[in-house]
């Protein structure tokens, strides 16, 4: 799949640890110009907070490194997902560990974080970690759960209401035809992670989008190691144009919404990649790099989007 008339695309949720090259590659060619990669787990709970640290090391470095090897510019969000707040001798831990990350380069905001199963634990850090974001600025990214959904996402706005944030600055996430309403109308930012073949498919954003508009809207993938589509954004942005959403409406939900809540970190600009510097991968990250012997592509100058 080809770029899409020019179009300049972001995946605003997207766990790229877990992709492959190839990844990297099909969504650098679709147009992906950026990403940004929220703090999750690892599909089983972490044991200690050495596991925290390194997993953070590596978004803002390695991962940064490894798409920038593809032309893309790659972001995070720094925290303790809803799933592992459940340990709450291991959640203090990580806790104490969040501050030194969410100011570093790179990072856009705290998340993914809200509730799971909503329960006392992960409510309590949920919290603790809106006040962080209050304290330093940042925009928060909340994962809203995937069972009782709706009550889910309406508590999740409600807390943060509560701990006074800005909507504006809150990305309320996988949200669905029930839930999307409820969120625009109280001033917060409606993402859709959009799945392969279950729950929220692309044919049904389009509507979405035909129904809701495109303001406050996004669109993103949440692929990571399960069954999932790092190419959710372009597909969808591809079939928003064919099924007749204006250009300027699918611009805004697959690119420019993403920038005016993520820049809000004062990190994630439009220049970041317009002037990315020219791949090269002949170069190194801590003596690594993505090659297994294959001939190193070099660009000879900055490609414009
Ligand atoms: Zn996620």
């Amino acid at each position: 799949m080809n770029k899409i008339e020019n179009l300049p695309l972001i995946d605003p949720h997207i766990h790229m640890i877990s992709r492959t090259t190839d990844d990297y590659e099909r969504m650098a060619k679709a147009g992906i110009v950026a990403v940004i990669e929220p703090s999750f787990w690892l599909g089983q709970p972490r044991t200690s907070v050495g596991s925290f640290k390194d997993y953070y090391n590596t978004l803002i470095g390695w991962e940064r490194f490894r798409a920038s090897q593809f032309g893309i510019k790659h972001y995070c969000t720094i925290g303790l997902n809803s799933k592992e707040a459940n340990n709450e001798e291991l959640a203090e831990e990580v806790m104490e560990l969040l501050p030194r990350y969410i100011y570093k380069e790179g990072v856009v905001g705290i998340g993914e974080i809200g509730y799971d199963d909503q329960t006392p634990a992960e409510d309590k850090y949920f919290r603790m970690q809106l006040d962080l974001a209050k304290e330093a600025g940042l925009p928060v990214q909340v994962h809203t759960p995937h069972r009782d959904k709706t009550r889910g996402t309406h508590t999740s706005m409600q807390v943060c209401l509560e701990h006074n944030l800005d909507p504006g600055l809150v990305v309320i996430d996988h949200n669905n035809e029930e839930t999307v309403q409820e969120v625009l109308d109280k001033g917060f930012w409606a993402a859709f992670t959009i799945y392969p073949r279950t729950k929220m498919g692309n044919e049904r954003m389009v509507e979405v989008v035909r129904k809701f508009g495109s303001d406050r809207i996004i669109v993103d993938s949440s692929a990571d190691w399960g069954v999932s589509d790092p190419m959710a954004v372009p597909k969808t942005a591809a079939l928003m144009l064919e099924r007749g959403i204006p250009m300027e409406d699918v611009r805004k939900v697959c690119y420019e919404n993403a920038i005016a809540a993520y820049g809000q970190s004062g990190q994630f600009n439009p220049q970041d990649w317009e002037n990315r510097s020219a791949i090269d991968q002949r170069t190194l990250y801590q003596e690594n790099s993505v090659l297994r012997g294959q001939a190193p592509k070099v660009e000879i100058e900055n490609p414009s989007v």
